[in-house]
């Protein structure tokens, strides 16, 4: 490992700091953040927040925890602590945080008109009677008197059960529009005539109730965090840092034992790369706070430099440096800079791969961590693993994110590797990618694998080495992975389009992404055609308006880039392309592609109108380069491995890629078939 930086410049950050009467070993706090995982996999759960113990984090806490069936937010999997059975599953977290010396936090949440509570059929609760979040055909009730006494003592129970629990730390929990304790501060919700309701004095009532109640309960024990959201980014509409937000702080200021502040919704607190391309983003918004009180604060915006670090602590802007995805992305991040190995740090690159597991109900991944989610699964570390005792050597043709994963993981595992890459520079899709509007972080993906291949002993890195299958054969090397990644279809074939779009022998120019990534000079009137439905479609329409293209997005889904969604962007990704004057069409899908028109069809009625245009841009589908594979099968006995991995095996996600390059470095050690039947069973 190389020293990059005297470990000292960084002390500050590893100082203990007291929350009321427990103290964190460090300021490193991983905040609540979810796991799509939840109260149904907790042996999952606690060895991934053991992880992060042993990483380094001082502080690691669970993701929102229910505290009663009148919040329930399934389908979706966050915590539980209903009543005491659900102690033992909170426990397993707990030891093995306080394993590694570290604090655990729990966020006890009352979700109220954020849960349609499909699971226990209870109607929800809210301020005031209202429609429930995200268009279920659900209202929320008001809560009355009984409501709210019951809420209070709900939260002192749960806190209770969270001390038995082993829990360090208990939340009180106001943020993110999604919890009751929010909505109650908030007159968009809050319309209530009583002393709940009305004055800020009588909106803050509750929450401050609350937390001097579970403060009763538990503060002998358990420091009290509040989580906050200062800015909800909506101006006069919503709350705002600069108004009733510092006289909240203001009027709790030394209740709690710390401030957890950050930015509401989700969306803004978990801002993608693209849209907070800045480290710290949020400290316009948060750094009012330790003005106002006497208690530490903790604050996130994707920190991942310890200078950054350094600067909040020593600015008076935290005290504490809250991370959830720079945790995911590298639970040993604290211990990296500690031990000055800053160059082996795992940087997030802000794709919020990791949010859209919680979205679409399944464990969470991360593009940059392999080992996300799997550590109990597969038993996988992400800084070590088991080595080979005899080394072979392997080759990994091609060098994008599964490619140069692979060639990691063998190395790390003791085989002395061969890479040979096509073009002059590694990274691939990720390098390619990174050159358009807002994915500059991208790179990351590539330039810390690179960064780590560099030092390593056992890794030979040939560029400008485009491989035939007799070049492999003829380096007799037993173990070969080919990653040779994919191209996009020039067809058309995807969804709408099982078996590609009719164009025209005479038809206007065809590009695809690849045309982007090569020697194309756009100009004039493109249709972007986005049937993929990530951000490939949404991006390039940006950058050819940007460009001086004029441009038109059309797609079959109701919006574009529709399953950005999950990663908490669609809404900003529209809205940025309105805004830039990108004529949106969607809804519709490509009937045929001729000389100068393209004839749309309205993916309902089937009925047809044309757009004129000077090219289309096919954004649906892609192929895997496998053609070198296919050749080397031929002489399969020739190697005692010979694998596809990324997207040469199956196009998908850069972050699926990066797991299949992992994976298939793994497999040489052993079964990993065994770890896809490893499942924590209900007991009955
Ligand atoms: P993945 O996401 O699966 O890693 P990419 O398309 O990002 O796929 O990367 C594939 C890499 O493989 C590219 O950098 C490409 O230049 C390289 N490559 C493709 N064919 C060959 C080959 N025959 N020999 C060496 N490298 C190759
Ligand atoms: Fe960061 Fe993306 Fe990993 Fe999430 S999935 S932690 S945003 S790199």
């Amino acid at each position: 490992m190389t020293t990059d930086k005297n470990a000292n410049d960084f002390s500050i950050l590893f100082e203990p700091v007291a929350i009321g009467p427990v103290t964190a070993p460090n300021r490193f706090y991983q905040v609540p953040h979810c796991t799509g995982i939840g109260h149904q996999h907790p042996q999952k759960e606690a060895a991934l927040r053991g992880i992060k113990a042993e990483g380094g984090w001082g502080v690691v806490c669970t993701q929102e925890v229910e505290i009663h069936p009148s919040s329930e937010i399934s389908p979706f999997l966050e915590g539980r602590l209903w009543d005491d059975n659900d102690i033992p599953a909170h426990r397993l977290m707990t030891d093995a945080v306080h394993t590694h010396g570290s604090l655990a936090g729990i966020e006890l949440v009352h979700n109220g008109m954020h849960a349609a509570n499909l699971g226990s059929r209870v109607p929800p609760m809210a301020p005031s009677l209202r429609p429930v979040h995200d268009y279920h055909p659900v209202q929320a009730r008001a809560m009355n008197k009984q409501d709210i006494a019951d809420f209070k003592r709900w939260h002192v129970e749960a806190a209770k059960r969270a001390r038995i629990a082993g829990y360090d730390i208990v939340y009180v929990y106001a943020g993110h529009n999604m919890t009751t304790l929010q909505h109650f501060l908030l007159p968009r919700y809050n319309d209530r005539s009583d002393e709940y309701g009305g004055s800020l004095e009588n909106r803050v009532r509750l929450l401050k109730e609350t937390l001097c109640e579970v403060r009763d309960a538990v503060g002998g024990d358990c420091g009290i965090a509040l989580r906050f959201a200062v800015d909800e980014l909506l101006g006069d509409q919503g709350m705002q840092a600069t108004d009733e937000a510092a006289e909240i702080v203001s009027m709790l200021a030394d209740i709690p034992d710390l401030w957890d502040v950050n930015v509401s919704g989700w969306d803004n607190d978990s801002a993608t790369a693209r849209f907070e391309p800045d480290e710290g983003y949020q400290e316009k918004y948060t750094s009012f706070v330790k003005q106002l009180v006497n208690k530490p604060v903790v604050g996130v915006g994707r920190f991942t430099s310890p200078t950054a670090m350094v600067s909040q602590v020593k600015r008076g802007v935290l005290d504490f440096i809250g991370a959830a995805r720079p945790s995911i992305a590298d639970p040993f991040l604290p211990n990296k800079i500690r031990d000055g190995e800053l160059s082996s740090i795992r940087e997030c690159i802000g794709c919020n791969i990791c949010v859209s597991c919680d979205n679409v109900i399944a464990p969470i991944r991360c593009t940059q961590n392999p080992t996300m989610g799997e550590e109990w699964k597969r038993n996988w570390h992400p800084e070590y693993s088991d080595k080979i005792g005899v080394p072979e050597q392997a080759l990994v043709i091609g060098a994008g994110p599964a490619g140069l994963e692979c060639a990691l993981q063998l190395s790390r595992q003791g085989y002395p590797v061969l890479l040979a890459e096509a073009t002059t520079e590694t990274g691939g899709r990720a390098l390619q990618e990174s050159t358009l509007p807002g994915l500059a972080s991208y790179r990351r993906v590539r330039d810390y694998r690179q960064q780590q291949l560099q030092v390593a002993i056992n890794v030979e890195l040939l560029l400008d080495n485009r491989l035939e299958a007799q070049d492999v054969i003829d380096t007799e090397i037993k173990h070969v992975f080919v990653a040779t990644g994919s191209h996009w279809c020039k067809r058309g074939l995807g969804r709408e389009h099982p078996q590609g779009i009719a164009i025209a022998d005479s038809a206007m120019p065809v590009y695809t992404p690849d045309s982007v990534f090569g020697d194309l000079t756009p100009q004039g009137h493109i249709v972007v055609y986005d049937d993929d439905h990530y951000y490939m479609g949404g991006v390039l329409a940006e950058y050819l308006i940007n460009s001086g293209c004029t441009v038109t997005l059309v797609t079959p889904a109701s919006c574009v880039s529709h399953w950005t969604e999950n990663t908490l962007e669609q809404h900003k990704i529209q809205a940025r392309l309105l805004h830039l004057g990108v004529r949106v069409i969607t809804a519709q899908s490509i009937g045929s592609v001729a000389r100068k028109t393209i004839e749309l069809q309205c993916v309902y009625s089937r009925m047809s109108t044309e757009v004129q245009a000077d090219a289309v841009l096919l954004v649906t589908s892609r192929v895997p380069n496998d053609s070198l594979y296919n050749e080397l099968e031929k002489f399969k006995d020739n190697f005692d491995t010979l694998q596809r991995v990324g997207d040469c095996h199956a196009p998908s996600t850069i972050a699926a890629a990066v797991y299949s390059g992992h994976l298939a470095a793994r497999s040489l050690l052993g079964d990993e078939e065994a770890a896809l039947y490893k499942r924590e069973l209900p007991a009955v």
